[in-house]
């Protein structure tokens, strides 16, 4: 079981060695390669570009679903 207790590198080994069972078939990750768990801590949500940061376009994703979360809550 992958939580957030579990080191990154153990999660991505876990994941490469059991594919199917993380990633059931049906499923379409648009971001195959982010953490299971990530989500973005603004809307909540994964397999956003805001739900992972691992690039600048992301970052910026990520900064403008802050604002937008901001926005929301001010
Ligand atoms: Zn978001």
């Amino acid at each position: 079981m992958i939580t957030t207790e579990t080191p990154y590198k153990l999660a991505e080994i876990i994941r490469d060695t059991w594919p199917n069972l993380y990633r059931p078939p049906n499923m379409k990750f648009k971001y195959p390669n982010d953490p299971l768990d990530a989500t973005c801590p603004y809307c909540g949500e994964s397999g956003k570009p805001c739900s992972y940061v691992n690039s600048m376009a992301r970052a910026y994703a990520r900064d403008a679903c802050k604002k937008k979360y901001d926005k929301k809550n001010t």
